[in-house]
């Protein structure tokens, strides 16, 4: 199972409202992101994902996608595919 990990602005899409997740989903709130503080959820809906990327976060390097609104396209957050140990 992935992990979902999903900026701080959900469980709606504040744009159109569409639910992509519940709040009895999130498994972690304290995971560090780049940019910020992001919620982790063990699976969403309603969502689509975008091309995957592999982003330096502070803990390492992420193969991530973002993952956008599949209702209004709007940018959500990102799904944390893998992670690869630090050399
Ligand atoms: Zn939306």
């Amino acid at each position: 199972m992935a992990d979902w990990m999903i900026g701080p602005r959900l469980c709606n899409c504040y744009k159109c409202g569409n639910m992509v997740c519940r709040h009895d989903d999130i498994i972690s709130k304290i995971f560090q992101a780049s940019h910020g503080r992001a919620f982790l959820f063990t699976h969403v809906q309603n969502v689509v994902d975008g091309p995957e990327e592999d982003r330096q976060l502070i803990t390492g390097v992420h193969t991530l996608t973002d993952v956008y609104c599949s209702d209004c396209g709007e940018l959500l957050g990102w799904r944390y595919i893998k992670a690869y140990e630090e050399l």
